[in-house]
């Protein structure tokens, strides 16, 4: 018989395992046998595939046809040196295709490790302690505990459960929650019966002891793994516009390219040179790198975000961070420590401190406090641990110190708690009959109680009692304190469910202090510095939330909005509340905190949004950036989310943005590099045209910067550390785009220029100084010539290595970063520098770029243009410094 067919006993036995779990060899054994519980991912594509890739797109196409074309004319009219060029360029498509091949193969792994970060673990049975292992290390025969938001590790067989419904839709595609239970089931197959939980699916609510019987591929989510392709992941939006922009690029550079072979056919060029030369000008001018370039900036980004405790779960996330302007925050464990310490009691009409205990031992609140709880005792290290719910944990550490457990508390069900309900009830079967045990937030305890516990006595709740209630819960508030409300009754067996939370009676409050956590109030004001705002999205009372809004320096005088007033706002009206200044949503459910989110979002905002239950899983989704807490979020959420917090902590949000905005300037800066020696490549091409010199840059010098020199700096610009000037503006508007006029206007017309001037100058300077004279026709091979190019191409390196640190910022001076600031930047220039030196000084050198040795008077020469290039752009930043802001 399959195992869902079996009885409880049974299904123990046929997996040799029994209550008390596996012991830990024999578990050891199993994972021997059977593997690890991991579902092998399909290869998304082979590498080879993904290599020859880099040899066929766009691009390289347009450069095949260019060295083909060189070819024909070296066939046509042998001798002139085509066929050289037809090799360089085909030696551009190899290093730029294995070039972007390693950037993107890096890219990929770093966003893999990340994926490997953050282990799932599971809450399993073994040799009769829980212990916390990791999911892949489940084997047939494990007994494991699942709680509401847990993903189901492995195909198991429910050994008990109570209020279980599991969301399927990863196997079957129907995504309503269906309940389960632990009875022997008839059904012929697993995946219908209402016993199994399959892996792969969720649990979307109640508590469930579980036999695991099939693991990794072996489950069924493993059996159709094997059949689907995994998709592969989506271009970012800045990736597509990287990518519309390079063709653009492209098809601005081809078009400029026949333009100038126009020219020269009309200035009387012989054909196939004119041609050629054409052919140069695109080959130069396409930006080939610039894709694979952005999308490793974008994952050294996540690599630098996980160091500062943001795990991004999809690399487009990285750039929606960077432009963030709103956050929707949770309270408990972001902004506050999750720390809690009781500080009040308010039983029989008077408040007490904790020390009082011992002239409270009667009260029933200790046994609520006791026994309505969904905490685990776990052996971690050789130590019993309690894991779960801080304030839980804090309430049955109050109540051990008053009254110690009876062993014959035995729970038999579970209303659970969610955000909406914001109350737990957990039914006991106890020598004395049946109890319930009930502890929420008053405003959903309360409604349910008739009676009260006073001094002794158990008497009927009276209006004025209830106003009393609510005043003491709301002097705690005042003082930040989170209150709890705990009530019981005796319950007759076989209630039914629905009916088990009424007639309650009602034991007392408990204020707990939850202090803020110490980096908040800095990370608040970097928000308010970056003109993002930040709002507190709480199921906590608005009195608490005030208090602690206040505390971390959030909010004095907040607009609040509570859960009922916000069930009542249209959107319009809500969308006219968001304009407030200050606002706070106290007392809230995880579909109003959806309704914020659309809100905002309606409202033009680009909104970040924490969750951790399940309930929070759809505002996560509808949000522009889904961030999920790593510690205390459940599986559900974390799926859900782009982004996961490792500590939970509110401040760890603002550095992710931090980074998210660097990337965007990073970027730039690249960028500015890169387009400003695309000047100095087409001026030397026009003097040649127009003027009739001979033509100081040929087209292999030109690859050799774009394709050479520079781009180790260029990706070192991709990588550097974030300023604290980004957190100082605004969050960039939705519309900005990538390149905009100003860095148009500085790399081409300013840099490149300049840059233009200093290599046209060291050409002459050569020239010159070799007795030639305007209008003389110089052999190509002739020792001047060949110094003259090479004087003209060095001037180019010199002026970028100058330019690297002009492109560090386009607005702060250099002088105020660090020059060994960062690493990659400084190996990248020295890499320049030795290519250079290889292609002037080297023989080789010499053949392939049509280069010879030149005096250290021209580098000399070359040197105060650079200068000049760094303090005048240092003139422009301090004018645009001091007249804009
Ligand atoms: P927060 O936004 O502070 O995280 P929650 O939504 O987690 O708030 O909780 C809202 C309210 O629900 C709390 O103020 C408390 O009254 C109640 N509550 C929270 N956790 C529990 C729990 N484990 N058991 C019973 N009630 C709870
Ligand atoms: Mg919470």
């Amino acid at each position: 018989m399959k195992i869902h067919q079996l009885t409880v006993e049974q299904a123990y036995a046929s997996l040799h395992s029994s209550l008390i779990g596996l012991p830990e060899h024999e578990a050891r054994r199993r994972l021997q046998e059977y593997g690890p519980n991991r579902v092998e991912e399909v290869r998304e594509e082979s590498l080879l595939l993904s290599f020859a890739k880099e040899f066929t797109h766009f691009f390289a196409l347009i450069l095949w046809l260019a060295a083909m074309l060189a070819f024909v004319a070296e066939w046509n009219e042998p001798g002139q040196g085509m066929a050289m060029l037809g090799y360089a360029i085909i030696g551009v498509i190899l290093i730029n295709g294995v070039f972007s091949f390693w950037q993107e193969y890096r890219a990929h792994k770093a966003v893999v490790a990340l994926r490997n970060l953050l282990p799932h673990q599971v809450k399993a049975m073994r040799d009769g302690a829980l212990r916390q292992i990791p999911a892949a290390e489940l084997v047939p025969g494990d007994v494991i505990l699942l709680a509401d938001g847990d993903a189901v590790p492995a195909d198991c067989r429910l050994l008990e459960a109570f209020g279980v419904r599991v969301n399927n839709a990863t196997i079957t595609g129907e995504s309503l929650p269906l309940a389960r239970n632990s009875e022997r089931s008839s059904q012929d197959e697993a995946q219908n019966s209402r016993n199994v939980l399959l892996a792969g699916t969720t649990m979307v609510s109640g508590e469930a002891k579980a036999l695991v019987y099939a693991t990794g591929m072996h489950s069924e989510f493993g059996k159709i793994a094997h059949l689907t392709q995994v998709t592969g992941a989506a271009l970012s939006p800045l990736q597509v516009e990287i990518m519309r922009l390079s063709r653009f690029i492209a098809t601005l550079s081809v078009l400029i390219g026949v333009v100038f072979f126009l020219i020269g056919l009309w200035l009387g060029l012989p054909f196939w040179q004119n041609l050629i030369f054409a052919i140069g000008i695109i080959v130069a001018n396409v930006p080939e790198g610039l894709l694979p370039t952005v999308t490793l900036a974008l994952a050294m980004a996540t690599q630098r975000m996980v160091k500062r405790n943001a795990l991004v779960c999809h690399l487009p996330a990285v750039e929606t961070l960077g432009s963030t302007t709103v956050i929707c925050t949770d309270k408990t464990g972001t902004l506050t420590q999750n720390r809690m310490t009781i500080e009040k009691l308010f039983l029989s009409g008077k408040f007490y401190l904790p020390a009082d205990i011992a002239q409270l031992r009667d009260s029933p609140l200790f046994a609520v406090a006791m026994y309505c709880h969904n905490l685990k005792q776990s052996e971690h290290e050789g130590k019993q641990v309690l894991l779960g719910d801080p304030m839980e944990v804090a309430l049955l550490e109050l109540a051990r110190m008053a009254i110690s457990a009876h062993p014959d508390h035995k729970r038999i069900d579970e209303i659970p708690f969610d955000t909406d309900r914001k109350r737990l009830s957990l039914l006991y079967k106890t020598p004395g009959g049946n109890m319930l045990y009930c502890k929420g937030a008053l405003e959903t305890v309360l409604p349910l109680c008739r009676d009260i516990h006073l001094n002794g006595r158990i008497q009927t709740l009276d209006d004025p009692y209830r106003q009393r209630l609510f005043q003491a819960q709301e002097s705690m508030a005042e003082e930040g304190l989170r209150v709890l409300a705990l009530a019981y009754r005796r319950s007759v067996p076989g209630t039914a469910r629905e009916r088990l939370e009424e007639e309650l009676i009602l034991c007392g409050l408990v204020g707990m202090e939850d202090p803020p956590r110490a980096e908040v109030p800095a990370a608040i004001a970097r928000c308010r510095a970056a003109g993002i705002k930040v709002i507190m999205v709480t199921g906590d009372h608005p009195h608490t939330a005030r208090a602690i809004g206040r505390e971390i320096g959030l909010t004095q005088t907040p607009l609040i909005i509570v859960g009922d007033e916000l069930r009542r706002m249209s959107q319009i009206q809500l969308q006219l509340a968001l304009d407030a200044e200050e606002i706070i949503f106290a007392r809230v459910g995880a579909d109003q905190k959806m309704r914020i989110v659309q809100a905002l979002k309606k409202k033009g905002e680009i909104v970040a949004v924490t969750g951790d239950g399940v309930n929070d899983a759809p505002a996560l989704k509808a949000a522009d950036v889904g961030i999920s807490m790593g510690i205390s979020g459940t599986d559900v959420a974390k799926q859900s989310a782009d982004i996961i917090l490792l500590d939970d902590n509110f401040a760890s949000i603002v550095a992710a943005i931090e980074e998210g905005r660097a990337v965007f300037e990073n970027i730039r800066k690249f960028m500015t590099y890169i387009l400003t020696s695309n000047v100095p490549e087409l001026i030397p091409y026009l003097a040649f045209v127009l003027f009739k010199i001979p033509l100081p840059l040929t087209i292999v010098q030109i690859l050799a910067v774009d394709l050479g020199t520079d781009m180790l700096p260029a990706l070192a610009l991709g990588a550097e550390a974030p300023r604290d000037d980004v957190m100082q503006r605004p969050p960039r508007a939705r519309s900005e785009r990538l390149l905009h006029w100003p860095l148009l206007l500085r790399a081409y017309l300013f840099l490149g220029l300049l840059e233009a001037a200093a290599a046209m100058a060291a050409f002459f300077y050569v020239l010159h100084n070799g007795g030639w004279y305007y209008g003389q026709i110089l052999a190509p091979d002739s020792t001047l010539y060949l110094q003259a190019t090479t004087a003209c191409l060095s001037a180019i390196i010199v002026m970028q290595v100058m330019n690297v640190f002009i492109c560090r910022h386009p607005r702060e001076s250099v002088f105020r970063f660090a020059w060994f600031g960062n690493r990659l930047l400084l190996l990248g220039i020295a890499l320049e520098i030795i290519l250079i030196l290889l292609i002037v000084y080297m023989p080789l050198g010499n053949s392939l770029f049509g280069t010879t040795p030149i005096g250290v008077d021209v580098w000399l020469y070359a040197i105060p243009f650079g200068v000049a290039m760094l303090a005048l752009d240092e003139l422009r930043k301090a004018l645009l410094r001091r007249f804009t802001k």
